[in-house]
């Protein structure tokens, strides 16, 4: 029996960051179900940084996690941990409209973006196909996130402070103790005050697991591949459709594709569907000269979303000693540090840092008691 201050449920970007925040403060212990920590959607993320994604407070969230990711604190990263890449939105002749809308949202981010033809488009890749290129949007400030690094930031730091990191652990009881919790994981038993739960897929059935009405998460299954690509091509931007119908980005000497697919999935290792391979090589071979034969490597990965898409971070209005950190959807990864400062915030106690107040973030967005999870329960409390 091991006893902590905070037992955080979740071994990938969610659960390592907030431990992290709150380990200088806290005993933390991180529990992750699997033998290794990011073995789920942590480990298979496009590695983007783009502000100008994503649902509501995924923006402001990733406006204010630059500072992080640009300047870690001292002793957690080795190297950099963001590198220049840029985000080319292009779309065909009869979708020019879509890229009015995507340039607007990039303003209100705060993005610097650039209105450009077909032709200017193609001197920034030239695989593009003029004659199915109506026109593009170039963003010359999203950024490749070193994944693994930043992962493994949050762990050393954790580490650093004294915090304990169990893998093979799966959560499989959470019982209310006196003032805390009594948490079985694998062989291991912990008692802590606070549970936090950044399970992602799995954030229904942990809450279950406390007695807790779920806030209707879905698990989508989105699949990534690498084909072959040539060094003299790294400069590339990324390469996203207007419509999401498909994205490819340099990776050393590869190019990372996706259908950009969104598949409805229980929470599980989610694995590729040929199909859905088969549908990205044919919509990027029509959009550029790319002419994609064979697969290097696949694989796919759950994005989890609340019904409004927002996330849902701030304790359960039912259990205040349960905090959620839950629905990152396609932001997880670059959303994680601020997130991460926030949630540690409210545990603590603490008003919201002033680097995440100025972006006008709004809390009630973020609410795991917010009305549109439709929480019958708290609803009528
Ligand atoms: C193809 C793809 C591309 C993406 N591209 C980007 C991108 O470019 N930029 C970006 O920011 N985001 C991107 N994302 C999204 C990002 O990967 C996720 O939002 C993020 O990884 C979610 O992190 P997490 O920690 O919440 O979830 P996970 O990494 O899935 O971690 C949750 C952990 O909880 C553990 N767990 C579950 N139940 C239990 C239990 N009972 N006991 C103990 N442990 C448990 C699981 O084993 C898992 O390790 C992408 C995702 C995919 C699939």
């Amino acid at each position: 029996m091991s006893d902590f201050d905070v037992v955080v449920i979740g071994g990938g970007i969610a659960g390592v960051s907030v431990a992290y925040e709150l380990s200088g403060t806290h005993r933390v212990a991180v529990v992750e179900a699997e033998a290794h920590l990011a073995f789920h959607s942590t480990g298979r993320s496009a590695a983007m940084f783009i502000p100008n994604y994503g649902y509501g407070p995924a923006r402001p969230l990733t406006v204010a996690s630059y500072r992080f990711f640009a300047d870690p604190p001292e002793g957690l990263a080795d190297g950099p941990l963001l590198s220049p890449r840029g985000v080319l939105w292009v779309a065909r002749p009869d979708q020019v409209s879509s890229l009015g809308e995507i340039a607007r949202a990039g303003e209100a981010t705060g993005s610097r973006v650039f209105e450009l033809s077909a032709e200017e488009a193609r001197e920034k890749v030239p695989v593009l196909r003029l004659e199915v290129t109506g026109g593009a949007v170039w963003e010359p400030d999203p950024q490749d996130l070193d994944v693994a690094a930043i992962h493994q930031a949050y762990v050393r730091g954790l580490r650093a402070n004294g915090g304990t990191v169990l893998t093979s652990s799966p959560v499989r009881s959470l019982a209310r103790r006196g003032d805390g919790w009594r948490v079985e994981a694998g062989d291991a038993t912990l008692t802590c005050r606070i549970v936090v739960n950044a399970a992602g897929a799995w954030g229904d059935v942990v809450a279950s697991l406390a007695g807790l009405e779920p806030v209707g998460l879905q698990p989508m299954r989105r699949t990534a591949f690498m084909v072959a690509g040539d060094p003299a091509w790294a400069t590339w931007p990324m390469v996203v459709h207007a419509a999401h119908e498909y994205y490819f980005k340099p990776d050393g000497p590869q190019i990372l594709c996706s259908p950009a697919d969104e598949t409805p999935s229980e929470p599980r290792d989610a694995r590729p569907d040929p199909l859905d391979v088969a549908l990205a090589i044919e919509r990027i071979n029509e959009a550029t000269t790319l002419d994609i034969r064979s697969v290097r490597s696949e694989w796919a990965g759950l994005r989890t979303f609340a019904p409004d898409r927002n996330l849902v971070v701030g304790p359960d209005p039912a259990e205040p000693a349960f905090f959620w950190s839950v629905g990152q959807g396609g932001t997880g990864i670059q959303a994680a540090p601020a997130t991460a400062e926030l949630l540690a915030a409210m545990v603590r106690g603490d008003s919201v840092p002033s680097h995440i107040e100025e972006t006008g973030l709004d809390l009630e967005e973020l609410s795991p008691a917010r009305p549109a999870l439709g929480r019958s329960r708290l609803a009528s409390r």
